[in-house]
């Protein structure tokens, strides 16, 4: 972890990371993708349990830098109960943030708002990524039938 970052968003980032949300496997689950952010050596396996258009729950297993793995977590603690459209609008958010473009977290994701702070350290961008194309990779691959193409995500692939 790199002491530039900002005291408040390195603490949430921290607390993330030594307390992984979404840890424990799920007995069943609809969606399951996995990712790898060749640059840093993140990978990531995620498990999603849908009802409907419903995010009932996840499981994520980060195996990773400190910010791959927080930003997992943080995707588990959001995406519970959540639509597969809300889902698909905070990744477009993390992206747009982690970018430097202009969008609002919500307030219920304040955490997420921390991710902003791997800005000034654009090779962490694709760690903290990596959760979320592999999550929309799932999502994609749901939604039209596939169940996954049994390819890894990479964020190579991301530009
Ligand atoms: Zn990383």
């Amino acid at each position: 972890m790199n002491d530039q970052l900002d005291d408040l968003y390195r603490d949430i980032i921290l607390d993330h990371y030594r307390a992984p949300r979404g840890r424990q496997p799920l007995d069943k689950s609809d969606i399951s993708s996995e990712g790898q952010n060749p640059s840093c050596g993140d990978e990531i396996v995620l498990e999603v349990k849908v009802d409907g258009d419903t995010v009932q729950d996840v499981h994520v297993n980060c195996q990773g830098c400190a910010i791959s793995v927080a930003s997992g977590s943080m995707l588990a603690e959001y995406v519970k109960g959540k639509s597969i459209d809300e889902v698909k609008k905070m990744s477009e958010t993390v992206r747009k943030l982690l970018k430097g473009e202009d969008t609002e977290v919500p307030e219920e994701a304040d955490d997420l708002d921390a991710l902003k702070g791997v800005r000034q350290f654009p090779v962490r961008i694709k760690c903290a990524l990596l959760a979320w194309i592999t999550l929309i990779d799932g999502l994609k691959n749901y939604e039209n039938g596939s169940g996954g193409s049994g390819k890894k995500v990479s964020t190579e692939e991301e530009n």
